[in-house]
């Protein structure tokens, strides 16, 4: 149940009805809006009757919300949410490159090559300092290391930085650290994660599980914003399937359904879907061209070194030519 507020509801009329909710057990989530005060009804296990609220002075309507997720919604908040991140914004209308390599290596890998990533024009870097691995007997990340490593990326290029956490005990470290903190998809449905990162104050890139449905990523969303986290980046990385000429199987026609569907910016990483580097130029235009908010690519200066992901990590030289060539789909469907 969504209540809308008239336009000119007074802050006390918001209150009575916050206060009724909760003499109900419930929790009411107040939502500001452009011109008008929502007010989201969760922890209700069965449907709520409207007759509660209408009628009451300041209140517009009762709308029963019909997607089992409540804040992701777009009926809930009908505008694209815009999420700020030092001087950048992700979201509607913005085009966010996100470019680095999959694992902080050493100091001196990570600043080579976010200074190419700059160059180009890239406006976040990214680099795994946790890294979640298949084998337990590959490169496990530099921790905290790899943490200061990316700081000092931030000061010396003015360059926000995302970075994955994996689990409870180092997200107070992540967080501490990182501009954006990234969920990967093999934690996409791990609860005790997405709650601790409701209370995060860096926005979440929540990346979809490799095998998850449109309305399990939503609802994995949906924890970190009833924890009170309202800044979400959803992020397409490709998804299972049976072909073999990719790593992953990159889920395009997701893109316009999230928009549909939810307010919170969604960007796509092109490298783990693709698996091979000379797919991802390609999927890049492709991705920006269905409607991504934005980017995030694997970048090597030395690929065939890099001690994860290499085989889809483009030269930056190639990075750059990706950046050139997004912008310039992005700006076709601006002027169109
Ligand atoms: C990554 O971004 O380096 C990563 C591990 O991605 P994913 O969780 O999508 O596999
Ligand atoms: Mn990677």
């Amino acid at each position: 149940m969504l209540i809308v507020m008239d336009k000119k509801a007074t802050a006390e009329e918001v209150q009575r009805v916050v206060d009724i909710i909760e003499s109900k057990g419930f929790t009411a989530r107040p939502i500001p809006g452009g011109d008008r005060v929502s007010i989201g009804i969760l922890n209700n296990e069965g449907p709520v009757d409207p007759a509660l609220f209408i009628g009451l002075s300041g209140v517009k309507d009762a709308i029963p919300v019909t997607r089992p997720y409540k804040l992701v919604s777009r009926e809930t908040k009908p505008n694209d949410t815009l999420i700020e991140v030092g001087n950048v914004i992700i979201g509607n209308g913005h085009l966010t490159l996100i470019g680095g390599p999959c694992a902080i290596e050493s100091e001196a890998q990570a600043m080579t090559i976010a200074e190419r990533v700059k160059e180009a024009g890239g406006h976040i870097f990214r680099g795994g300092a946790y890294k979640p691995r298949t084998s337990p007997y590959t490169f496990q990340g530099m921790g905290l290391a790899g943490l200061k490593i990316l700081a000092k990326v931030r000061d010396t290029f003015d360059m926000p930085v995302v970075t994955e956490v994996m689990d409870t005990e180092t997200f107070d470290r992540v967080e501490e650290y990182a501009d954006i903190v990234q969920i990967g998809t093999r934690n996409m449905q791990n609860f005790s994660l997405l709650k601790r990162a409701g209370q995060c104050r860096r926005p979440i890139m929540l990346k979809r599980g490799m095998s998850a449905t449109l309305d399990e990523w939503l609802m994995a969303a949906e924890y970190i914003m009833a924890g009170g986290n309202p800044n979400v980046i959803l992020c397409e990385r490709g998804v299972r399937t049976f072909v073999r000429h990719s790593r992953n199987t990159l889920d395009l026609s997701v893109v316009p359904v999230v928009q549909k569907e939810s307010h919170l910016p969604i960007i796509v990483d092109p490298s783990h879907a693709a698996g091979k580097r000379d797919q991802v130029i390609p999927l890049s235009r492709a991705s920006v061209a269905v409607g991504a908010h934005g980017l995030m690519v694997e970048v090597h200066h030395e690929p065939q070194n890099a001690l994860s992901d290499g085989a889809q990590s483009l030269y930056p030289e190639q990075f750059t030519r990706l950046c050139r060539d997004v912008r310039r789909v992005h700006d076709m469907l601006k002027d169109g």
